[in-house]
């Protein structure tokens, strides 16, 4: 595809690193354009605010583990209310963690279909997205109308 091509391209060319003054006001790109850009940089700042949320998910799995592990020569007997507690944390943690990893997903997707030149536009009816919708829901791949007919 075209768009494909000019991507392939603006990539190419980046390698000869482009001045800072270059970003900002000078710019001839359509006003869709800069709007999707927009919505490009939120959904980046996005990612990176999720993939640091579940590595921080993560470290803290890693250590329960070896608390736990350590815990198992100890009197657990002693403690059952501190183990029901450190249970219900991780378990807390499992599921935050899946949902980070499944917003994660979500944004990630959006992110892809900005590149594929197709963001904005429902995945499954091809109309576009409504912008107010978008933008209470940077990563929407369906339309209202498309959403609410899979959901019911
Ligand atoms: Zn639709």
């Amino acid at each position: 595809m075209a768009a494909r091509a000019a991507v392939g391209r603006a990539s190419k060319k980046k390698a000869k690193a482009r001045p800072q003054a270059a970003r900002g006001k000078r710019t001839t790109r359509a006003r869709v354009s800069a709007e999707v850009a927009k919505f490009r940089t939120l959904l980046e700042a996005e990612r990176a605010r999720l993939e640091a949320e579940l590595e921080e998910i993560e470290h803290r799995t890693a250590r329960m583990d070896e608390s736990e592990r350590a815990n198992e020569l100890s009197a657990y007997e002693d403690h059952p209310a501190d183990l029901a507690s450190e249970t219900f944390e991780r378990e807390k943690d499992l599921a935050i963690g899946e949902s980070v990893e499944g917003m994660l997903q979500k944004v990630i997707t959006a992110l892809e279909k900005i590149e594929r030149g197709t963001y904005g536009v429902c995945d499954a009816c091809g109309r576009p997205i409504k912008k107010a919708r978008l933008k209470a829901l940077p990563f929407a791949t369906l339309c209202l109308a498309c959403q609410d007919r899979l959901e019911h």
